[in-house]
């Protein structure tokens, strides 16, 4: 009887060895930079309460309305899988005191879920490293988290292939009275707004700006604009942080329609956009959210953060460096041969010891010699060690430099003195 297989749930990937290869390597660079800004890990729950993102994001937003994984457990408590991290870091900064009279610069990673349509650049489960400073109202720390961000993208080699976007949306109370502009405005347009705007026209007004439709993002052209309605505190933040990237040498463009899906932005809010990857082209999104931790139940604390879509920075990292690879294996140990094994096994152990970054990979089928050294082409391994029966019985073995192809027989008892002069 042919059993079934079970497969993957929609939208939710594997990442085999070729493509972690590229992770761990995206992973390490903005790690070394985080690190090199002072910012510290925090880890956190991946499923947390549902009220947690009701109250964060906002109940009118696209991913509460409509993208939540949520679940009853066997307790009948309501809980969500992370949508984002940012509520969850906020609700961890109150539980555990970290805002009291204190600043924090942390980073955060892992997976987050949203019931959205699966397509190149958009998954059900994708990962986020997210950066949140708190504490720091001055403009300085946002054109920090967006300096921060810039250098990651140069250490990855794609900066010409990304461009900062920038805008300020202003206090609450300003949004406000331009939110009323706007639904004045549009109802004038009301017939000739698609279905999604006239959904979000009184309940997510802002989001209309967003529009993917030429025709009405056209029609938008002669809306009220968000700048005319910001505070006078809010201006001059946003002009503060402008002359400090003119300063630092940071490209961007206003894009005056810029606004954030979740609810808990205001002033700042910025995009990392790319061009090469289709209309998934948003590879890192932030920006500043005064009032949330209060929200939340905590002491009013300021606080601005982005969070990185990390399958589309893999993208955008392929795309613009399709000749990546990272070799696996520095050495590998090829076996040939009775008794070979064992012995390989434990010389294999002894040089581990002596050269703890090496990557040593042994060969535990011992077949023909020819397949034994495809596999160590396969792992892009620089050098290749043969041990075989008639060597072994005469204390030899046989050292083979894959990238110049010069081979050495070696006294077995020196070979250890030798690889290591050759690989450290
Ligand atoms: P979009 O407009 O693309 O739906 P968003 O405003 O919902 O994005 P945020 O909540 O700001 O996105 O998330 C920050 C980043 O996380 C995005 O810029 C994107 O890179 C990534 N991201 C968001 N949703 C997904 C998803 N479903 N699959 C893959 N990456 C995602
Ligand atoms: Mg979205």
């Amino acid at each position: 009887m042919k059993v079934e297989n079970i497969q993957a749930i929609r939208g939710m990937n594997d990442y085999l060895p070729a493509e972690t290869i590229v992770w761990q390597k995206i992973e390490s660079i903005l790690q070394q930079v985080l690190a090199s800004y002072g910012y510290s890990e925090i880890r956190l729950p991946i499923l947390e309460v549902t009220p947690l993102f009701k109250r964060a994001i906002g109940k009118v937003t696209d991913v509460v309305e409509k993208e939540m994984y949520s679940f009853e457990d066997r307790n009948g408590q309501s809980l969500t899988l992370r949508p984002e991290g940012t509520a969850g870091c906020v609700r961890a900064g109150i539980e555990n005191g970290l805002f009291y009279n204190q600043q924090q610069r942390l980073w955060y990673s892992g997976a987050m879920f949203r019931h959205e349509r699966p397509q190149k650049g958009r998954y059900r489960q994708f990962y986020q490293l997210g950066v949140e400073a708190f504490g720091l109202s001055d403009s300085s720390i946002d054109a920090e988290l967006i300096l921060l961000s810039a250098r990651c993208w140069k250490a990855l080699g794609i900066m010409d292939h990304i461009e900062l976007e920038l805008n300020s949306i202003g206090s609450l109370v300003a949004r406000t009275a331009y939110r009323q502009a706007l639904i004045k405005f549009l109802e004038t347009y009301q017939d000739k707004l698609d279905k999604d705007c006239r959904r979000r026209m009184y309940t997510n007004t802002l989001r209309v700006l967003d529009t993917k439709d030429p025709y009405i993002q056209q029609l938008l052209d002669n809306a009220p604009k968000l700048s005319e309605y910001l505070d006078k505190e809010s201006k001059q933040h946003f002009t503060d942080l402008c002359t400090l990237l003119d300063q630092t040498k940071i490209k961007y463009r206003i894009n005056p329609r810029l606004v954030r899906g979740l609810d808990y932005y205001n002033r700042t809010v910025f995009e990392w956009v790319t061009k090469s990857l289709g209309s998934q082209g948003t590879v890192c999104a932030g920006g500043r959210y005064d009032t949330l931790v209060e929200r939340l139940g905590g002491r009013e604390t300021p606080a601005v953060g982005f969070a990185i879509g990390l399958e589309r920075l893999a993208l955008l990292f392929k795309k613009v460096q399709p000749c990546f690879t990272a070799s696996i294996i520095d050495l590998y140990f090829a076996v040939l041969g009775e008794n070979t094994l064992s012995i390989a096994i434990q010389l294999s152990e002894t040089l581990r010891n002596v050269m703890p970054h090496l990557k040593l990979m042994t060969d535990y089928r011992g077949d023909k010699l020819a397949k034994q050294f495809t596999r160590a082409n396969k792992y892009g391994a620089r050098f290749f060690l043969i041990l075989s029966k008639d060597k072994l019985a005469t204390k030899q073995i046989l050292l083979k430099n894959l990238s110049t192809g010069e081979q050495e027989t070696l006294v077995l008892v020196n070979v250890v003195s030798r690889l290591m002069a050759l690989l450290t």
